[in-house]
């Protein structure tokens, strides 16, 4: 068996030693004669797999008893409608940054709701930099403040965390939860989808502070009110059990590469290496500001658009996977996610350095 480098934006990698525990337990799980996925919910077996990840991953983010942490289901996509549903209580309006395509769907979705007002924005100059925070236009009476930190389709992410008064920070981690050391407590709402760094799709982590709960408007569904998820330990139907229990395996695998902060010092110098080929090449290139270049997703550019489809099949051959840029705006893209090994980086980086000499 051998492994590709597996470049795509998500669902992406998983670690290897997750994957084969994975397989190892997958006809039965410690003994019990079946597999995880074969398991009641609500068996004494399966609530425990579901509390000690929900307890590993409070330890890695570092996420107080004033948080609830919700295991919820329906993609990141159907936060972009849970959160007005749920935040804007007795408020009509919400303030939104758009800084890209993830962005913008939120804001797209969140107007179905509220009166949303962009308070800053980037698209002026092509999503390629982040508006420093003393020209948004906020609104001291929205209901909370929504951005995106990673861009997974510009590659384009924030180097500080907005300051929002006393108005709910609401953040679209998707592409960044658990990539970097981040400060829990300036934060009203999180959310991230899970198929990049926490696990395989079908699970979203919502990550809630308790005063938050209750204040749904009248008519949201029952399944998208944060109150039942919560009230219900994320069990008030069935939830994505493999998916959660992957998630699980995730978050020890973690630890044990020594948790956020380790994982930080690896996916700033991972970026750095590919950034700085980059730069130095006259081939490729990357239009994001330095300072806001995502650590995660990776965008560059051929110098010949019409060297594209030989450089993707190159790569494949060579086991470099997904590196197809998002249809939105061609190119290429590298996701250099947690469970992407640096020895991936460095194979992309010989390949691109070859196919520059041959090629360029
Ligand atoms: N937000 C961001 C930042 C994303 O990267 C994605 C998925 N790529 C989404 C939202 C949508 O996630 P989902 O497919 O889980 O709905």
């Amino acid at each position: 068996m051998s492994r590709a480098y597996n470049f795509c934006a998500g669902p992406a990698t998983l670690p290897e030693e997750v994957l084969r525990q994975a397989r190892e337990e997958m006809l039965d799980w410690q003994g019990t004669g079946m597999s995880v996925m074969e398991m009641s919910h609500r068996s004494d077996e399966f609530v425990a797999i579901a509390e000690t990840a929900e307890q590993d991953l409070r330890e890695l983010a570092g996420v107080s008893d004033d948080y609830a942490v919700l295991f919820m289901q329906g993609g990141a996509s159907s936060q972009f409608a849970t959160v007005p549903l749920n935040l804007l209580g007795e408020k009509s309006s919400a303030d939104y940054v758009n800084t890209g395509i993830w962005s913008k769907k939120a804001i797209a979705e969140a107007r179905r709701f509220a009166d949303v007002n962009v308070a800053a924005s980037s698209e002026a100059q092509g999503f390629t930099t982040i508006p420093g925070q003393a020209e948004w236009q906020t609104r001291p009476d929205a209901a909370y403040l929504h951005y995106t930190p990673n861009e997974t389709i510009g590659g384009l992410e924030y180097d500080f965390v907005p300051e929002s008064g006393g108005v709910p920070l609401v953040a679209d981690m998707s592409s960044t939860m658990l990539s970097r050391p981040v400060d829990i407590s300036k934060f009203g709402l999180i959310y991230a989808g899970a198929q990049k760094n926490i696990g395989p799709s079908g699970l979203v982590v919502v990550i809630i502070r308790k005063d938050l709960l209750g204040h749904a408007r009248p008519g949201t569904p029952t399944m998208l009110d944060y109150k039942t998820i919560a009230d219900n330990g994320s069990m008030y139907n069935t939830p994505a059990t493999y998916s959660w229990y992957l998630a699980g395996l995730v978050f020890k695998w973690l630890k044990a590469q020594g948790g956020v902060a380790a994982m930080g010092e690896i996916n700033q110098r991972k970026a750095r290496k590919l950034y700085d080929f980059i730069d130095t090449s006259d081939f490729y290139a990357n239009p994001i500001e330095p300072r806001f270049r995502s650590w995660m997703n990776v965008p560059f550019t051929l110098a010949d658009d019409g060297l594209n489809a030989e450089f993707l099949k190159g790569a494949e051959a060579r086991s470099l996977l997904n590196l197809k840029g998002h249809r939105s705006v061609g190119g290429m893209r590298a996701s250099i996610y947690n469970a992407m090994p640096e020895a991936g980086v460095d194979a992309l980086i010989d390949y691109m350095t070859a196919f520059e000499k041959e090629r360029g």
